[in-house]
C-alpha cells in the first residue's frame, strides 16, 4: 500500500461506504487520497449485515419510506434531507449494482426482505446477511479503477490541518508514531461511528469516534450527538465479541426469553418482538433488573424455526455462533443490548458542508438530520451512499492550488512506551464503562451529571501514540454525548430519561448543537 503523500487535491478519511462513494465522485475533478487508520477492510460497513433499504419493488413507494423514516426518527428528522434520502436511494443502487454488487435475488429479481418499522419490503441484501461486506467490495473494486485515487492504510488522522480557521490538510501519525501533514483543497471525514464509547458495542475496533472529535477541536458544530442507537440483541459471552444477531432474525420470527425461558415483549408493546429498538433494548434491561436468577440473562430463541432456512439467510451468524458452540438451530442465545449507531455528529448541510470552511463530514459521523432521534433499520448504508457522493460532488468545486505541507518526522521520543500505552488503554477503559454505566440506554439527570465530572477529571496527556489519540477522541466524544444528553431534559427516540420520561415538544422538537460555548437547541 502507498503512503500517503504531501499534498493532494481531496483528502477523504475513511474507507467506508461513504469515504468509498465520495472518492469515487471526486475522482473526476482531481488526485483524491483516501486514509484508514487499519486495513481497509476494517470498518462499521464491513459488519453491517440485514441491508440497505430503497424503495425499489413493484408493490412500494418512495412516499412510504419517507414516512416510516420519520416515524422512526419520532419528531425530529429533516424532512429535507430524509426526502433526499428515499428519492436518490433507489438510483444510487441501480449504480451499485451497475458496479457489481452482487444482490441476492429471487430467481432474476432482487429479493427485498423486511425489518422491523417499515411498512413494505424493502431491503436489499447480499450473501445472506454480509450486504455492507459486499457493498465495500464492489466500491473498493470500483475504486481501484479510478488511477486518480490513492488509498492508505493504517495512516491515523489525528487533527485538522487549519489555517486562519479554514481546513488546508491533515494531520497523521502512522503506526511507528511518524507525524506527517497533508495539504488538500477539502477534506472530508468519513470516519464512521463512536461505538467504542461503551463497554458493550456491535462496532469494530475503529468507531472510537475521531471525526467528531476532530471536527469540534477544529470549532465544529456537532449536532444531536446525545441519540445513541442501542441494538437489542448482541451476542453475550464471555470472551466473545459483542457480534450482531441482526433485527432480522426477529424478522423471521424468533423469540426473546427471560432468565426462566419466558417470552415477555408482549408486556411491553403491541409488537412484541418486533417493537422499535429502543423498546426492545429497554425492556431487555428491565428483565435482566426484576430477575431473580443468580446469572440473570436473555435469550434470543430460534430453535422453532426451520434450520434449513436460517442456514440459508443466515450463514454469516450461524457460523460465527457455532465458532462459540452456540447453534442458533437448536439453542437458545445468550445476548444483551450493546451501543450500535451514532444518530447525531459532525453537523452539515445537504451538501455534506459543515460550518468550517472546507471541511465536509458523511455518513456515520455526520449529522444530516436524516435520522432524527432513532434511526429506520438499513437507512444508514443508505444515508453513507447518497449523502457521500453529494459531498464528494460538492466538494469538487472547492479544487484550488495547494501548497506542499512539511514531510514526514521521525517518531517522538515516548511515542512507544509502555507506560504510556497502559495509560492509554485504562483511560479507554474507564470512559467505556462510566459512558455504559451513566450515559447508556437509561439516563437520568444525576447519573449524567456525576459522568461529566467523572470524565473531566480524567486527565489526559499529549497524546504520542495512535491510541493515545483514541484516548483523546474518545474523551472529547464522551463528554459532547453526555453534555448534549443532559441538556435534553425530555425523552425521544433513542434518548431515554427517567427524570424526564416524556416528549417535551415545546422545549425540544430541536435539535442539538454543541460547540466550544454552549449546547443550545435550534
Ligand atoms: C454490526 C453492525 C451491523 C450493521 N448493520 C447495518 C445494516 O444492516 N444496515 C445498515 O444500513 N446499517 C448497518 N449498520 C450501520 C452501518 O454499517 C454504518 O452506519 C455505516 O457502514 C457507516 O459507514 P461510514 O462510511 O460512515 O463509516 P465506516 O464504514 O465505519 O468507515 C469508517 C472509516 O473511517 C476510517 N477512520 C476512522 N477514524 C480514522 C482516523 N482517525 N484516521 C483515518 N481513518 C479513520 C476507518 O478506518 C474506516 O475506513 C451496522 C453497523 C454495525 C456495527
Amino acid at each position: 500500500m502507498p503512503r500517503a503523500p504531501a499534498e493532494t487535491d481531496f483528502i477523504v478519511v475513511g474507507a467506508g461506504i461513504a469515504g468509498l462513494r465520495a472518492a469515487i465522485e471526486l475522482a473526476s475533478a482531481g488526485r483524491v487520497v483516501v486514509l484508514t487508520k487499519r486495513e481497509v477492510t476494517d470498518s462499521n460497513t464491513q459488519w453491517a449485515q440485514g441491508g440497505i433499504a430503497a424503495a425499489l419493488s413493484d408493490e412500494d413507494e418512495v412516499g412510504l419510506h419517507f414516512q416510516d423514516t420519520l416515524n422512526a426518527g419520532d419528531g425530529l428528522c429533516n424532512p429535507e434531507a430524509v426526502k433526499i434520502l428515499v428519492e436518490e436511494g433507489p438510483e444510487r443502487i441501480e449504480e451499485l449494482i451497475a458496479w457489481g454488487t452482487q444482490f441476492d435475488r429471487d430467481g432474476t429479481k432482487l429479493a427485498f426482505g423486511r425489518e422491523g418499522a417499515h411498512s413494505r419490503n424493502r431491503i436489499l441484501h447480499a450473501h445472506g446477511d454480509s450486504t455492507g461486506r459486499e457493498i465495500a467490495r464492489a466500491l473498493y473494486a470500483k475504486a481501484r479503477t479510478l488511477p486518480n485515487i490513492t488509498v492508505c492504510e493504517f495512516e491515523f488522522s489525528t487533527d485538522l490541518l487549519l489555517e486562519a480557521g479554514q481546513v488546508r490538510g491533515i494531520h497523521l501519525i502512522d503506526e511507528a508514531g511518524s507525524r506527517q501533514s497533508i495539504s488538500a483543497s477539502a477534506v472530508l471525514l468519513a470516519s464512521g461511528g463512536l461505538g467504542q464509547l461503551y463497554r458493550n458495542t456491535t462496532n469494530p475496533g475503529v468507531a472510537t469516534g475521531d471525526g467528531v472529535a476532530m471536527a469540534f477541536r477544529a470549532a465544529a458544530e456537532i449536532s444531536d450527538i446525545e441519540f445513541i442507537q442501542f441494538h437489542p440483541t448482541a451476542l453475550y459471552l464471555q470472551n466473545a465479541p459483542r457480534f450482531l444477531l441482526s433485527e432480522a432474525l426477529r424478522g423471521e420470527g424468533a423469540y426473546l426469553r427471560n432468565s426462566e425461558k419466558i417470552r415477555f415483549m408482549s408486556n411491553y408493546h403491541e409488537m412484541a418482538e418486533l417493537a422499535p429498538r429502543d423498546v426492545v433494548a429497554r425492556a431487555i434491561v428491565h428483565e435482566l433488573e426484576v430477575s431473580r436468577a443468580h446469572n440473570p440473562a436473555v435469550y434470543l430463541d430460534l430453535t422453532h424455526l426451520e434450520a434449513a432456512r436460517i442456514k440459508e439467510r443466515f450463514p454469516r451468524i450461524y457460523s460465527t455462533c457455532l465458532q462459540y458452540n452456540i447453534d442458533i438451530t437448536t439453542d437458545l442465545i445468550p445476548i444483551h443490548p450493546a451501543a450500535h449507531y451514532s444518530m447525531g455528529g459532525i453537523r452539515t448541510n445537504m451538501q455534506g458542508q459543515t460550518s468550517v470552511r472546507q471541511l465536509y463530514a458523511a455518513g456515520e459521523t455526520a449529522a444530516t438530520g436524516v435520522h432524527g432521534a432513532n434511526r429506520l433499520a438499513s437507512n444508514s448504508l443508505l444515508e453513507g451512499l447518497v449523502f457521500g457522493a453529494r459531498a464528494g460532488s460538492a466538494m469538487r468545486g472547492e479544487l484550488r492550488d495547494v501548497k506542499s505541507a512539511a514531510k514526514r518526522s521521525i517518531p517522538q521520543e515516548g511515542s512507544s512506551s509502555d507506560d504510556a500505552a497502559s495509560l492509554a488503554e485504562a483511560h479507554i477503559q474507564e470512559i467505556k464503562n462510566l459512558m455504559w454505566q451513566d450515559v447508556g440506554i437509561i439516563r437520568t439527570g444525576s447519573g449524567l451529571n456525576q459522568a461529566i465530572q467523572k470524565l473531566e477529571a480524567i486527565q489526559l496527556s499529549t497524546p504520542r501514540s495512535r491510541r493515545a489519540w483514541e484516548a483523546r477522541n474518545l474523551h472529547t466524544a464522551g463528554l459532547l454525548v453526555a453534555r448534549s444528553a443532559l441538556a435534553r431534559e425530555e425523552s425521544r427516540g433513542a434518548h431515554y430519561r427517567t427524570d424526564f420520561p416524556t416528549h417535551n415538544d415545546n422545549k425540544f422538537l430541536k435539535h442539538s448543537i454543541a460547540t466550544a460555548r454552549d449546547i443550545h437547541f435550534a
